[in-house]
């Protein structure tokens, strides 16, 4: 049976005179992977802000495991079971690769638990393991990316928002990190996918939403999209 985990109702969300999502109605169900594809500028990487709450909606509603979290506060959200991996990856480049994992689980209290999952991560990304001790800004884009994945797993998040996984990196590199995400969502974690890769995204996710200049235009199943006119002509050439 499916049941909604991340429910958007009719969201807003304004930089100034600038409006980036308008009326904006999303669902991740649990257990799935969706993916929000869309060019640049669409929108997306706000709607991962705003359920992260980096960002203030102006209206609408964003409903998480049935509760209310439009106005929640970002740590709070984090407790809750969601964790975002930023775009651009941002980790700590002057901290090491352990410091960065012990940070994203800064709302975590068990000292056993997070050293497990640490090790858990370097199972996943040997290369991690491998440089565990290296400061985070000396690691290839690839690890990096790694790394801010593998820095929001170490919540244990429910949800996870991935945002650009696959920017500037070898098609090497993205296959190993796409299957690191098909991973997590065989182990139960639902994905929200930000790609501008979309016939990757697509041909990773279960359903899909297409976001243009603020408004969700189309969504479906992935295979209904990858095959969509529409979604063919503006998303992959
Ligand atoms: P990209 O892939 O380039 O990040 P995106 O689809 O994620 O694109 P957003 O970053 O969500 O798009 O941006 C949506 C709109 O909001 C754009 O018009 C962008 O210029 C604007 N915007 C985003 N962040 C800010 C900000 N901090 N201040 C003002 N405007 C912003």
């Amino acid at each position: 049976m499916t049941k909604p985990l991340l429910e958007i109702k009719s969201l807003y969300v304004n930089y100034g005179a600038i409006q980036a999502l308008i009326d904006t109605n999303l669902v991740v169900n649990e257990g799935e992977i969706v993916t929000l594809i869309g060019a640049n500028g669409a929108g997306k990487s706000t709607t991962l802000r705003a359920i992260s709450r980096l960002i203030n909606p102006f209206k609408g509603q964003i409903i998480y495991n049935g509760q209310d979290i439009t106005r929640t506060r970002p740590d709070q959200v984090v407790n809750l079971g969601i964790a975002q991996s930023p775009e651009g990856r941002r980790v700590l480049a002057r901290q090491t690769v352990l410091t960065n994992l012990e940070l994203g689980a800064y709302t975590r209290s068990d000292r056993l638990g997070i050293k497990a999952d640490i090790e858990r991560q370097f199972l996943t990304f040997p290369r991690l393991g491998e440089r565990r001790n290296q400061l985070a800004g000396t690691l290839s884009g690839g690890e990096q990316q790694m790394l801010a994945i593998a820095r929001a797993v170490m919540s244990r998040p429910k949800l996870l928002l991935l945002d650009e996984p696959s920017l500037g990196l070898a098609p090497q590199v993205v296959r190993e990190i796409f299957s690191v995400i098909r991973q997590l969502n065989a182990s139960g974690v639902t994905i929200l996918l930000v790609e501008q890769n979309a016939s990757l995204a697509l041909q990773t996710a279960d359903r899909g939403y297409v976001l243009e200049a603020g408004h969700l235009t189309l969504t479906g199943s992935a295979s209904e999209l990858l095959k969509d006119e529409r979604v063919r002509k503006a998303y992959l050439g």
